[in-house]
């Protein structure tokens, strides 16, 4: 059982924002001096005025985050060594902790989490670690990865598209049948595994382009260990790390059709992750997790002694959409 380790603290869901930077095309357009229109204001003791600025007009706006990372010494490995890092001892322990990249789309969300073929992401950053402070003889390391789109969730470990079923059991306690679990033992394994997963995400069920803009990508990445005083019992505690669907505004997007009942699906998803956040950083009694297929798999892995990370990504030459990412994210704080 788990509950051995519990501690009486619940820990917050810590929110910070990532600004990248501007891309060579952007620089070009913009006649090769732009400047962000997002800026840290002053830093109290672990909280952060974050400033965002309209280049266009004179408007601005304030909002209070954890964390900022970003433009000029952009490095996800900050990211990882401060925010992330701290996380996978206890997931040794049985604790549960979720990572979640929210923004636009063009924000650099899958950029943080998966990073490119020069500097590693999120993802293989945790893995290399998880690996390394692993003792084989003990534990056992295992990923899944899934993908939740109109609310239906898939396994993206699955050569041929399979949808998963959610359920949960008399404990309350939420299956995902069926959900495909390979055991990794290397970085060139959890390469193996995971590379044709990730650009089977791009095309699954729709045939269209990009459907990773509209859905939620989900590495988990098990891991099991005997618990220290009894030789039966094991310890599971896994990791999630969330490429979340854009948070595109339908009031600047004109949508239509599939469309419009995506993007209703992921603001709906998005505002229900934002209230959940918010129940449980403000101690509520009820926290509205069954409201959403992506809140209800999260709810073991979300409040109680999990902990979480909320990166909101921010493209530095969108005001409007800033504005609209940032002050969804404070609102959860
Ligand atoms: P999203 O997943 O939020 O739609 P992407 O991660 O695809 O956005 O990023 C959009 C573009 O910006 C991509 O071309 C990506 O390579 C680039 N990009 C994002 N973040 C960074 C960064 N920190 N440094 C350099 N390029 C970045
Ligand atoms: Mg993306």
């Amino acid at each position: 059982s788990k509950n051995q380790y519990q501690t009486s603290s619940i820990s917050r869901v810590r929110v910070i924002v990532r600004v990248r930077p501007f891309l060579p095309q952007e620089i070009t357009s913009r006649n090769g001096n732009p400047s962000p229109c997002i800026s840290p204001m002053g830093e109290e003791f672990d909280e952060v005025t974050v400033l965002l600025k309209d280049q266009e007009s004179s408007r601005n706006e304030c909002y209070k985050l954890d964390g900022f990372y970003g433009h000029v010494d952009d490095n996800v490995i900050s990211i990882y060594e401060r925010e992330v890092k701290p996380l996978i001892p206890g997931i040794f322990q049985g604790y549960n902790a979720t990572v979640f990249a929210y923004g636009a789309t063009g924000s650099g969300k899958t950029y943080t989490m998966q990073g490119s073929d020069q500097l590693p992401g999120l993802m293989r950053l945790a893995m290399t670690e998880v690996l390394s402070m692993c003792d084989y003889t003990k534990s056992t390391i295992a990923v899944s990865y899934y993908e939740i789109y109109l609310d239906k969730c898939y396994d993206l470990l699955e050569p041929k598209e399979k949808e998963v079923m959610v359920w949960s059991d008399k404990d309350k306690e939420i299956h995902l049948k069926g959900l495909s679990q390979f055991e990794v033992n290397s970085m060139l394994e959890f390469h193996e595994i995971l590379s044709p997963a990730l650009r089977r995400r791009k095309v699954a069920h729709t045939g269209l382009n990009d459907v990773s803009s509209r859905s939620h990508g989900v590495l988990v990445i098990n891991i099991t260990t005997p618990s220290h005083d009894s030789a039966q019992n094991v310890v599971t505690g896994k990791l999630n790390l969330i490429d979340l669907a854009g948070n595109e505004d339908n009031r600047r997007t004109c949508n239509e059709g599939l469309r419009l009942q995506e993007s209703a699906k992921i603001n709906q998803s998005l505002f229900v992750l934002s209230n959940v956040i918010y129940a449980l950083n403000n101690k509520k009694p009820r926290v509205p997790y069954r409201e959403s297929k992506l809140t209800r798999i999260l709810q073991d892995s979300l409040g109680g002694t999990s902990r979480a990370l909320m990166v909101a990504c921010l493209n530095p030459g969108e005001y409007q959409e800033s504005v609209y990412t940032v002050s969804l994210a404070a609102r959860s704080r």
